[in-house]
């Protein structure tokens, strides 16, 4: 008995040492088909950036449920050491959260303790930033199978040993490092195939998806979004048929955009892989393809056959765009029954305002109703499919105020759908704008040419039939088979919040410009809970349980595309923008407030201005071009350039021609602008200054 138990000790203790620990090792990350499609019996994880196979943000989990959110609080969190937006949904499995950070960097992280397990970083050239429209944003990763794949902002796709972060392979998903191409969304697994996007279109970038053998990151297929010059071949029939809705004469050059910089969804059941598309480059559709056409695949979702990239169908939410509608937005996939038939579909907001509902086995539209205020479209033909275009949407002439803006009825922001209410929860919004169309448009390459740009005006309160009584971001709650909506709450003036969570506890749970962290019940929409974190949030909560407990987590960190304007009455104004990803269990205790940030002082006393009126307007005109999309000169992320100190003055032209602060996040402009330029643009600095200046003296007297 003794010589037994002996032996089974010594055995166990063989295992533990020996096997166990190789299977524990090799079992981190460890994800596979079969676990996702048996998800419902591990209600605890969060296996992709949605959760489940569908992406629907929706957790089983009811531990934390309409009758005691009140008692949520602080359980923990870990600090990012970033101050940039923060846009990921981390993926939890088998005690550990998996999540990207600012240029890509991974972070895994202890679920229960938020101890740091490792990081990575892909050091990505501080230069690269200046290719990235809306800051040095990632929207996530893939856990599969022991690795973590990732994207780096410079478009380096990694596979990472989940165990502890090493470098299995990396690819360069670029074709040619000297187009302005960058990487924030996330990859996702489609098949034997990791797949991987990417963004730019504003930069002059031909927008495509690449598939990589999971194993090997030897390349599969590359599908292009949209036609290359036709006087060249033609990649797939697919491209063939599409260059028929371009004009011969299009703006090849500048790349034709479409690029699929978010959503990305593989169904396993019908070995489909749905891909939003973006807009076109540039906005306006008259310099991108003057004779007009549909411009396939703009603003499109493609269902692509994972294995051999082959185009099965498409879908096209907004021809001939002209707008920066990309249907890029997060895709649903689920099944409902519509007409009392069970239909395998798939369900989009993207930013034309219209929510769709898809079979998503042929690309069959279901419904296309208006989520948001919609001003340049009337409606979407059940029988073509096609949007139809109000004459208040055409730009071409004189500006006109339509809605959605630039920014969409609904952005990346995660939308999330709940089972057991039969609703989807969009974070949404109302932003009138007013288009105008550039005169001269002149495409430089290296900086954002839209070709549009946006008047200051009067926002009349009524477009045709239009009330705009309500704008700014509001939380909906809309029926997908009725196609109405069922709930609102409004989230103050400005347009962009957080992604959404939804829970079988019956909780909706969502983060606020003003740092609040709230919980909705999923039915009526009534406020159960605010929890004060003292961040700006825009990523979306998820949520996972340890031990019996259950826990909400979301990423802090305001940034993205109005990086350079702190709202007014923000969290990121009050406390600034230190990143991290907080935690919450039931019975926590407040969230430790960061401190407050000191006051600005006085704006010091600018230079002698000496430049002429012509010089003063060319800097006028290349600051906007250049500088304007980050430096709003208000209180935001960039530096308020009316406020620079003499020294930063002296070295002005070190600072943008010289690269001297690159490492701070100031790319040098030294390849397309010249000294004259700079003069010029700093002439226009000193004088805007000057005029600062003034005002507060004046205020102070
Ligand atoms: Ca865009």
């Amino acid at each position: 008995m003794r010589i037994v138990s002996g032996i089974v000790i010594i055995m166990l203790s063989l295992m533990s040492s020996g096997c166990d620990q190789k299977n524990a090792e090799k079992k981190a990350g460890w994800i596979d088909r079969e676990r996702i499609q048996n998800l419902s019996s591990e209600p605890e994880s969060w296996l992709t950036g949605g959760r489940d196979g569908g992406e629907t943000h929706f957790s089983p989990l009811a531990e934390i449920n309409d009758s005691n959110a009140n008692e949520l609080g602080f359980a923990w969190q870990y600090f990012t050491d970033s101050h940039r937006g923060l846009e990921a949904t981390p993926i939890f499995v088998d005690g550990v959260l998996y999540v990207t950070g600012n240029w890509g960097v991974v972070f895994a992280i202890d679920g229960k303790t938020g101890k740091e397990i490792w990081t990575f970083d892909p050091e990505v050239p501080g230069q690269w930033a200046r290719n990235a429209c809306c800051d040095v944003v990632s929207r996530g990763l893939s856990v599969w199978k022991g690795k973590v794949y990732a994207a780096s902002l410079d478009g380096r796709l990694f596979a990472l040993d989940a165990h502890d972060g090493t470098v299995i392979w990396q690819v360069d998903t670029f074709p040619d490092r000297t187009i302005p191409y960058t990487i924030t969304g996330a990859p996702r697994i489609a098949g034997q195939n990791v797949v991987i996007g990417n963004g730019g279109a504003e930069y002059g970038v031909r927008g495509y998806v690449t598939a990589y053998d999971l194993e090997t990151g030897k390349k599969s297929w590359r599908f292009y979004t949209v036609p290359g010059d036709p006087k060249k071949p033609f990649e797939n029939p697919a491209l063939e048929m599409a260059s028929k809705t371009w004009d011969p004469d299009s703006r090849w050059d500048i790349g034709g955009g479409g690029t699929a910089w978010d959503s990305m969804v593989y169904d396993a059941d019908l070995n489909l892989l749905y891909v939003g598309t973006g807009n076109g480059s540039p906005w306006v559709q008259k310099e991108r393809s003057p004779k007009g056409g549909d411009n396939l695949f703009l603003s499109s979702i493609l269902a692509i056959n994972p294995d051999t990239g082959d185009l099965v169908w498409y879908y096209q939410t907004t021809p001939g765009d002209n707008w920066d509608y990309t249907a890029t937005q997060p895709i649903i996939l689920t099944d409902l029954i519509i007409d009392g038939k069970n239909r395998k579909i798939l369900m989009q907001a993207p930013k034309n305002g219209f929510f769709y509902v898809l079979d998503r086995a042929t690309g069959e539209l279901l419904s296309a109703e208006k989520y948001a205020t919609v001003t340049w479209a009337s409606h979407v033909d059940m029988k073509t499919g096609k949007p139809q275009p109000l004459p208040q949407s055409n730009y071409d002439d004189e500006a006109k105020l339509i809605l959605p803006s630039p920014a969409g009825g609904h952005n990346w922001q995660p939308m999330a759908y709940n089972p057991h209410t039969g609703l989807v929860y969009i974070p949404a919004m109302n932003d009138p704008a007013i288009y105008e169309k550039r005169k001269n448009f002149e495409f430089i390459k290296g900086i954002n040419n839209q070709g549009a740009h946006f008047s200051e005006g009067t926002i009349t309160s009524e477009i045709g039939d239009h009330k705009l009584d309500e704008t700014g971001g509001f939380l909906l709650a809309w029926d997908p088979v009725k196609a109405v909506p069922v709930w609102r709450h409004k989230l103050g003036d400005f347009i962009f919040h957080g992604g959404v969570l939804t829970t079988a506890g019956n909780i909706v749970v969502q983060a606020q410009d003003d740092g609040f962290l709230v919980f909705y019940a999923a039915d009526s929409g009534k406020v159960l809970h605010k929890i004060q974190t003292g961040s700006s949030i825009l990523a979306a909560p998820m949520t996972y349980l340890i031990d019996g407990e259950q826990y909400i987590a979301v990423m802090a960190g305001y940034g993205g595309g109005p990086f350079g304007y702190f709202p007014v009455g923000s969290a990121v104004e009050k406390y600034g923008n230190e990143g991290r990803l907080i935690v919450f269990k039931l019975g926590g205790g407040d969230v430790p407030m960061p401190d407050v940030l000191p006051a600005l002082g006085p704006i010091p006393k600018p230079p002698v201005l000496d430049a002429t009126q012509e010089v003063l307007d060319r800097g006028a005109v290349l600051f906007v071009k250049a500088c304007g999309e980050c430096h709003w000169n208000i209180n935001g992320g960039y530096p308020d350039l009316r406020r620079m100190m003499p020294e930063v003055h002296e070295s002005f032209k070190d600072i943008v021609l010289g690269g001297q602060r690159e490492a701070l996040g100031m790319a040098s402009f030294g390849d397309i602008l010249s000294e004259d330029d700079v003069e010029a643009i700093h002439s226009h600095l000193i004088k805007i200054s000057w005029e600062a200046y003034q005002e507060e003296q004046k205020i102070n007297k």
